[in-house]
């Protein structure tokens, strides 16, 4: 064993800190860290997981020229020459950068500062435009700069969360048990959830708005106009740090209840209950992440909400204040050091070009935005753009209409991509791949959503030729002959960003790390700026004004809600999400069985009522259509989700599950004033899926899966599972599964066929050990996918055994867990089932103590109490 690390969880934007420790026999230890801020040792599935995520399987350790093998001299070269004659012959904004909330604030910064600074360009861009984009807008309107007010505290402090269009439970897990812990305390604060789906953020919350989409202008418009009315408002705040506010509210006027009920499909009397609730609690904050973000109306949201906080001088106060959660690692650390088309540097805007270009010594500074990420990929396939350099992400699944996404790449002259892995749908476009370390071997700093910068160190050698972002950049920019990237280390990178922050900033600007540039950075503890050199840090902003505008004045914006979102007739409204345990394109996370086994593979969630409309049963798969592509995933029909709408995760790859790529679908429409794509408003129409043959498999090789018309493949201890569908009736059954599990046609399967069901069951066991077992049938396949992947691990000398397998039902010696539910401890639905009817396990503790459920990270308490009310009646019996 060696030492243990400090460093900063990759996934979401809590930015948790974790300690990791690697072992002798090449595994690292992974825990919490006790003293981070964010998370006080706690971490999610996904964080307690990090440890399953290292290994080098399917890593490109090596740099690639149109798949050949090259050393990285040549690479470097190749790429620097084909940019240089881009660039000469077309000029600096036929070149782009796309970068992702992954890449370290190093990173970030030495990126920005090649493009704006020395090529002259400002068409970087990043995934973070689809994350985020909108609520830095709504704060540079209404604030004057891109500032998170508050911090985490203020969530335990609060007496009322509003928590809005975030499913917190699952995507920022460990702050929603911060928030919970902190009601179990303090029973009388209230959390409200405004969501079109019952999620577990909603399962938990005391008021659920089961909200129309795109209604939330509507709702805090009327929550203006109703505080207004209540007397409600705070008349020396506005008066003394805002402009705007007449116009604000004559925009707001008119806005009754019923009306606001009216436009956002909820029952009046639950808006009333949320305004009453609202006006009367002076400590609330309301939190917002991709609901509101991922709209064509997304900023207009942000500043709805603003407006409600400004209007009542609920804003940078301890328990209050709008609070916005990035979805990514370093989304804040991004948009710091100039990742967004639309920004300079160090919070900047493009009118101080000439103050960042004398800091830089650069002489080519671009001095307009550029190209955000959804017109930059047009750009690409216009023909505008003619090389690109995608960094550390995946657009040709992640972006609206993704498949032009991924055209576009295919008909670009020059295609760079820096990656850990070759195999991403975006990666298999490049000419040039360069392959770049990751978490765990890169060195560097992100900033979460409160504004707290961590180090995340390495704790793993690089492996093969990887090598770090910031060098890869550095290397090419002094191939283009400029000055100004010889770093070399991350802390010198780090420094002289610390110290662009505070270059004539005296207080004109937020963002001010100063204060860091001469302080060690190897042993950098997590801190939240500001930090001027000068001295004045502060925890919160805008308690009592200081705002980034000329006149130091919050601006309220007044708004118009957009009309109501309907669904075209034959349509259902497509929205688009995350599950509790992956993360984005599943790079990372989809390489653990235990992750994977949560959801293992993508589905659309379906209220009954529509499943009954569209002639949808359970679990069959269903085709999402519209004119700009089509998905194929399994039904969930479950009443969670609200009548007219579908909802379908946005993780699945053409690696995973290449019909499940659900971004296919959703049209390229942006929000007019922060340019972030509408993720969450796509509309489609939905068929069941005329399937022939179902299929499940186990298997220890990964299958061939070239003959199926769908499949999903997820990792499974010792193997493989993998869900298939054949539209057409394979001929020959046997011959599938040999070409499946590459066997030659001699080798001898145990198979098992019932002639009345049309089921039919093939394995083979090498020795005692089994080597796959296939499951088809005319009907969706019934075996316990918990139990069959589990039998990888089994040995199967009993002839009973095997003749289970083939059966595909456990015997009662070894009971089926079920699906899983707690993924830190493999508990599954069943057991829990068992444990409240036979053992009296009532509540979710209980269910802990006998199981260890839902004591870990707290995930899966929401779905631990749903099997417990579900089995309640039975327990009582
Ligand atoms: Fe990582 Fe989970 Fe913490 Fe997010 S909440 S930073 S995913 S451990």
């Amino acid at each position: 064993m060696t030492s243990p690390v400090k460093t900063t969880c990759p996934y979401c934007g809590v930015g948790c800190g974790v300690i990791a420790t690697p072992q002798a026999d090449g595994s690292v230890a992974i825990a919490g860290d006790p003293d981070h801020p964010a998370n006080f040792g706690r971490l999610c599935s996904k964080g307690s997981a990090l440890g399953e995520t290292i290994s080098l399987e399917g890593r490109q350790l090596f740099p690639m020229i149109d798949g050949r093998r090259v050393g990285w001299n040549e690479a470097l070269d190749a790429a620097a020459a084909r940019l240089k004659s881009v660039i000469d012959e077309h000029g600096p904004d036929a070149m782009a950068l796309y970068g992702s909330g992954q890449l370290l604030t190093e990173d970030y910064y030495v990126a920005n500062k090649l493009m704006k600074g020395f090529i002259g360009t400002a068409n970087i861009d990043t995934n973070s435009r689809l994350c985020m984009a909108s609520s830095v807008a709504g704060h540079k309107r209404a604030f004057g700069t891109d500032t998170v007010p508050g911090c985490y505290e203020d969530l335990e402090l609060a007496d009322l969360i509003v928590l809005v269009g975030s499913n917190l439970a699952w995507c920022h897990p460990v702050l929603y048990q911060r928030i919970l812990a902190a009601r179990e305390k303090r029973p009388s604060m209230r959390i409200v959830v405004i969501d079109p789906r019952r999620t577990n953020a909603a399962e938990t919350a005391d008021l659920h708005l089961p909200i129309a989409t795109d209604g939330d202008v509507a709702l805090f418009s009327g929550l203006f106009a109703h505080m207004h009315n209540a007397g409600a408002f705070a008349s020396n705040y506005i008066a003394t740090h805002t402009s705007g506010f007449d116009d604000a509210l004559d925009a707001a006027e008119g806005w009754t209840i019923a009306r606001t009920a009216e436009a956002t499909g909820l029952d009046a009397a639950e808006v009333a209950a949320f305004f009453d609730m609202f006006t009367a609690t002076e400590k609330t904050v309301t939190v917002f992440s991709q609901g509101v973000n991922q709209s064509t109306s997304g900023t207009d949201k942000v500043n709805a909400i603003v407006n409600c906080h400004l209007a009542t001088g609920r804003i940078g106060r301890p328990g209050m204040g709008p609070f916005s959660v990035t979805g990514q690692p370093n989304a804040m650390g991004g948009r710091e050091v100039g990742g967004l088309a639309n920004m300079l540097a160090a919070h900047m805007d493009f009118d101080k070009a000439e103050l960042v270009a004398r800091f830089w010594n650069a002489a080519r500074i671009a001095t307009t935005p550029g190209l955000k990420a959804v017109d930059l990929f047009k750009a690409i396939a216009a023909g505008h753009i003619k090389a690109v350099w995608v960094m550390a992400t995946n657009p040709v699944v992640s972006l609206p209409d993704a498949d032009a996404a991924r055209s576009a790449l295919r008909a670009c002259d020059t295609v760079i991509v820096s990656d850990m892995f070759a195999t991403t749908d975006t990666a298999r476009q490049a000419h040039i791949f360069l392959p770049a370390a990751g978490w765990g071997e890169k060195n560097g700093t992100v900033t979460n959503s409160e504004r707290t910068i961590s180090r995340q160190r390495p704790f793993l050698a690089l492996p093969g030729e990887a090598r770090p972002d910031w060098w890869i950049i550095c290397e090419i920019a002094k191939r283009l002959g400029f000055d100004g990237f010889d770093f070399s280390s991350p802390a010198e990178i780090f420094a002289e960003y610390a110290e662009l922050t505070g270059f004539e900033n005296n207080g004109s600007r937020d963002l001010d790390i100063s204060g860091l540039a001469g302080r060690d950075y190897e042993t950098l503890s997590p801190v939240q700026w500001p930090i001027p050199a000068a001295g004045g840090r502060r925890r919160r902003f805008f308690a009592g004004g200081g705002f980034y505008t000329p006149d130091g004045k919050a601006r309220f914006v007044p708004l118009t809600p957009p009309p109501p979102r309907t669904s075209e007739p034959g349509q259902l409204l497509l929205n688009t999400g995350r599950v509790r345990d992956h993360w984005h394109t599943m790079t990372r996370t989809g390489r653990t069985p235990r992750l994977s086994a949560h959801y293992a593979e993508p589905f659309a969630e379906i209220h009954p009522e529509d499943a009954e409309h569209f002639a949808i049963r359970r679990t069959q798969l269903v085709r999402l259509e519209n004119r700009f592509g089509s998905a194929v995933v399994r039904a969930l029909v479950t009443e969670r989700q609200q009548k007219g709408s579908v909802f379908v995760p946005m993780h699945w790859t053409g690696e995973t599950a290449p019909t499940g790529r659900v971004n296919a679908l959703i049209p390229p429409h942006i929000d007019p004033a922060s340019g972030q794509p509408g993720l969450k408003m796509g509309r489609a129409s939905m068929s069941p899926v005329d399937v022939a043959l179902y299929g499940f498999a186990v298997s220890r090789e990964k299958p061939l899966l070239a003959g199926a018309d769908y499949w999903a493949l997820a990792p499974a201890d010792r193997g493989w599972r993998t869900e298939l569908a054949f539209f057409q009736r394979p001929g020959d059954v046997l011959s599938l599964a040999r070409s499946m599990f590459g066997l030659p046609e001699n080798v001898t399967l145990t198979t098992s066929i019932d002639a009345r069901s049309g089921r039919i069951s093939i394995a083979r066991f090498d020795l005692d050990r089994l080597t796959f077992a296939f499951y088809l049938s005319p009907d969706p396949v019934l075996v316990s996918r918990q139990w069959a992947a589990g039998q990888l691990s089994e040995t199967h000398a009993d002839p009973l055994q095997r003749t289970r397998i083939l059966s595909g039902r456990p015997g009662s010696d070894r009971p089926d867990p079920g699906p899983l539910v707690c993924s830190c401890f493999s508990v599954g639905a069943n057991q829990i089932a068992d444990a409240v009817t036979s053992e009296g396990c009532v509540t979710v503790d209980a269910v802990g103590a006998a199981l260890g459920a839902g004591t870990n990270c707290g995930s899966c308490r929401t779905e631990i109490r749903r099997i417990i009310e579900a089995h309640r009646l039975a327990a009582a019996q």
